[in-house]
């Protein structure tokens, strides 16, 4: 087991955990296919197990974890598919959460620069926090989408000029249903004998395009 050789906190800290966790995995890339990121990129970067391994190499204190691994953790969506498809159970989920944790740390020590970290602060303080305005743009997307903006985006190559994590979320962003859909309550079934508690499902969506 190779400790940090750049001896910085941040790898040390990414070091205890999860270096570990990186290890369990194999490269078979069995879970490449299951990732949405990696078939949109097509790059290793941008695939569980290019991520996994930049985790590893951080953690060894072999590469910076704000310059080169912060951006594949932010591209990645965290849906956790590659977990499910991986045959020797590597917990991508704790690894993901313990780089996340990291980046945060060594980020909160400088102030965001640039247009990916002005859009990030942008996004979390004044986006995130408020259902409306996220709602606002539920709707602007879904527009979008019903004009047929994004395949024209798509066939022009305009999603190119798009800042990068926008242009890849672009990319794998599932079809919107329509403001009145997506606003309407579900079916409320009542409680059969004594109500204990509300449960909410969400119904299974296709996000083939
Ligand atoms: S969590 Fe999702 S986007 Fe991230 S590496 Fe795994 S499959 Fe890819
Ligand atoms: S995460 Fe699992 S499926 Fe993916 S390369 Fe590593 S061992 Fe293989």
């Amino acid at each position: 087991m190779s400790r940090p050789v750049g001896g910085g906190t941040h790898s040390q800290k990414l070091f205890d955990l999860a270096h570990d966790a990186t290890n369990q995995c194999v490269q078979c890339g069995y879970c490449l296919p299951a990732c949405p990121t990696y078939e949109s990129m097509g790059k290793e970067t941008a695939s569980p197990r290019g991520r996994i391994n930049l985790v590893k190499m951080a953690a060894e204190g072999k590469m910076d974890v704000q310059q080169d691994l912060a951006k594949p953790i932010d591209l990645c969506l965290g849906c956790r598919a590659c977990e499910v498809a991986c045959p020797v159970g590597v917990p991508y989920g704790h690894i993901l959460e313990a780089a996340k944790e990291v980046i945060a740390d060594a980020d909160s020590s400088q102030p965001s620069t640039g247009l990916r970290g002005k859009l990030k602060t942008m996004i979390l303080s004044h986006l995130f926090p408020y259902p409306r305005r996220l709602r606002a743009l539920g709707n602007l997307v879904w527009l979008y989408q019903k004009l047929g903006f994004d395949k024209l985006a798509r066939k022009t190559r305009l999603t190119q000029l798009f800042p990068e994590p926008l242009g890849q979320f672009e990319k794998v962003l599932p079809p919107l249903e329509s403001p009145a859909k997506r606003n309407k309550w579900g079916t409320i079934i009542p409680a059969k004998g004594e109500k204990k508690a509300r449960v909410a499902f969400f119904p299974a969506v296709s996000w083939t395009r």
